[in-house]
C-alpha cells in the first residue's frame, strides 16, 4: 500500500457498543459522552440491540411459532424503547417517535403475512428489528445533541449467504461495498450502523450468530483498514478467567491475536469467536475496554504482545454433552469409522469441542443442541452403540499448573481429560 493510500485512512476507527452499553437512557447518554471525548475523526460506530431486546424478540417469535398470543410481548418491547426515548428526547413530537413506531407496525404486519414455516429465516427477519431500532434511536439522539452522524443500513454492506442465524459473509462483495461507500461517508461524519445483521444478495435479512456485533465491527475495520477498533464493554478488559467464578481473576493489559483467538475457541464469551481473524489479517489493534470507566486503558490485542506463561487462562464452557459411540461389530475406530461419524457431524451442524478415541469407541464433547444431536444419533445408531451424558462442563486451561488444576477440580468428577502442550481440557460434571 502506497503512502497516499495509507494516509487516506489515517485515524480511522471502529467502535462497537453492545446491548448493555445502550440499555437505558442514561446508558445512551454515557456512550454519547464517550463519543464526544474519543469519537472524533473518521469513525464507524457499530451498535447492538438495546439491553436484552434480542432475547425478547426471540420470545415473540417462539410465541407466534407455537400459535400463542405474541402481541403483548411486542407491546412490552415497544414500551421499553419508548421509555428510553422519553429519557432522551425533550419533545414527544420528535420525528423519531413516528419512525420507531413504524418499525413496530412493520413487525406486527410481518407476522400477519402468509409465512413459509422456515424458523431460521423468520428468526432473522424478526430479531433484526432490535438493531435497526436501537441504531435509529441513538443516531437521532446523537444528532439532536450536536454529535453529527449518519445512520446507515448494514444490510446494504454486509452481504451474506442464506445460512440464516449463522450467515457467512460474501467477503469480496462486502469489503468492496464498505471500502468504497462507507469509506467516503466517514470522511463527512461518523457513521452509525447495526451490528449482527446482514443481507443476502436477494435482499433477505440475515444474522451472523448471537453476539455477532463484534464480528460486524471487525468486518468494517478490515474493509476500511482501520487504525484501531475499540469494543466498549461492561468489564474492564479481557480477564484470564471469569471474575464471577474465580476470585483472583486478573485483566490482561496486552494479549496477542493468537491467545485471544484460542480463548474464544475454548469458549470465552468476552468476544465473538469470529472477531479476531479480520483484524488480525490487517494487523489492526483491538482494544477491549470499559464503558463504565472509559478512561481506563483496558486490554490491547495485537500481533506481538508478550506471552505471559505465568498467568493461567481458565475457560469454562457450560451446557456440554458427551456422546460416546462404540462399534457394534467390534471393528476398530479407524479412518473409515471416523469419517462416517464426521460426515454426520458436518451434516447435522454439530460443534465438537473435544474428542478422543480408543480401540472400539469414540467420544465427542459437543454443545447442547437437542435437535441436531437427535438427528446425529438417529443417523448412526444402526452401526454404533451410542450413549450420551448431558449437563457437563468443559474446562480448558492454558498454562496450567498442577496445584491450581487440583484446586479447580475440587468436588468435581472428571469424565474425560486431554493434555497437549501447555493446555489441558477436562470434561467435568
Ligand atoms: N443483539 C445481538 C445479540 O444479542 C447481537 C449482539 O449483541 O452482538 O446476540
Ligand atoms: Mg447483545
Amino acid at each position: 500500500m502506497g503512502i497516499l493510500n495509507s494516509s487516506t485512512f489515517a485515524g480511522m476507527k471502529v467502535f462497537k457498543f453492545g446491548g448493555a452499553s445502550v440499555q437505558s437512557a442514561d446508558a445512551v447518554k454515557n456512550i454519547a459522552d464517550i463519543l464526544k471525548k474519543y469519537g472524533s475523526g473518521e469513525l464507524v460506530i457499530v451498535i447492538s440491540a438495546m439491553g436484552k431486546v434480542t432475547n425478547a424478540l426471540e420470545q415473540v417469535l417462539d410465541l407466534w411459532w407455537d400459535n400463542k398470543p405474541y402481541q403483548e410481548k411486542i407491546k412490552e418491547i415497544q414500551a421499553y424503547h419508548f421509555t428510553i426515548m422519553d429519557g432522551l428526547f425533550a419533545e414527544k413530537t420528535d420525528a423519531v417517535y413516528d419512525e420507531i413506531e413504524n418499525y413496530f407496525i412493520a413487525l406486527e404486519h410481518y407476522f400477519e403475512k402468509e409465512l413459509e414455516r422456515n424458523y431460521d429465516c423468520i428468526y432473522d427477519q424478526v430479531v433484526s428489528f432490535g438493531e435497526l431500532i436501537s441504531t435509529k434511536i441513538i443516531s437521532h439522539y446523537l444528532n439532536r445533541i450536536g454529535y453529527r452522524n449518519k445512520w446507515v443500513d448494514a444490510r446494504h454492506f454486509i452481504i451474506t449467504d442464506n445460512l440464516y442465524r449463522e450467515a457467512r459473509i460474501h467477503w469480496d462483495t462486502t469489503v468492496s461495498l464498505i471500502s468504497r461507500r462507507v469509506g467516503e461517508m466517514v470522511k463527512e461524519m461518523p457513521v452509525v450502523v447495526q451490528g449482527f445483521i446482514g443481507s443476502t444478495k436477494d435482499n433477505s435479512t440475515t444474522t451472523l450468530g448471537r453476539e455477532g456485533s463484534d464480528y460486524t465491527a471487525s468486518i468494517f475495520a478490515n474493509a476500511l483498514n482501520a487504525d484501531e477498533m475499540i469494543i466498549w464493554k461492561d468489564v474492564p478488559g479481557i480477564m484470564n478467567a471469569d471474575p464471577k467464578k474465580y476470585a483472583d481473576a486478573i485483566m490482561f493489559e496486552n494479549l496477542s491475536y493468537q491467545e485471544a483467538v484460542e480463548m474464544t475457541y475454548y469458549g470465552a464469551r468476552v468476544l465473538h469467536p469470529k472477531t479476531i481473524k479480520p483484524i488480525q489479517n490487517k494487523n489492526i489493534p483491538l482494544n477491549v475496554r470499559s464503558f463504565i470507566h472509559p478512561d481506563a486503558k483496558g486490554t490491547i490485542i495485537t500481533a506481538d504482545a508478550p506471552i505471559q506463561k505465568d498467568v493461567p487462562i481458565i475457560i469454562l464452557k457450560e451446557k456440554q454433552i458427551l456422546i460416546s459411540l462404540s462399534t457394534k461389530d467390534y471393528s476398530f475406530i479407524a479412518e473409515t469409522n471416523i469419517e462416517k461419524i464426521f460426515d454426520e457431524v458436518v451434516r447435522c451442524g454439530i460443534k465438537v469441542n473435544v474428542m478422543t478415541n480408543s480401540a472400539i469407541s469414540f467420544m465427542i464433547c459437543v454443545d447442547t443442541m437437542e435437535q441436531k444431536i437427535a438427528d446425529f444419533i438417529s443417523s448412526l445408531e444402526n452401526e454404533f452403540t451410542i450413549t450420551t451424558t448431558p449437563n457437563l462442563e468443559l474446562l480448558s486451561i492454558k498454562y496450567y499448573k498442577e496445584n491450581t488444576l487440583q484446586e479447580l477440580l475440587k468436588g468435581r468428577t472428571t469424565i474425560m481429560e486431554q493434555r497437549s502442550g501447555d493446555t489441558v481440557q477436562l470434561v467435568i460434571s
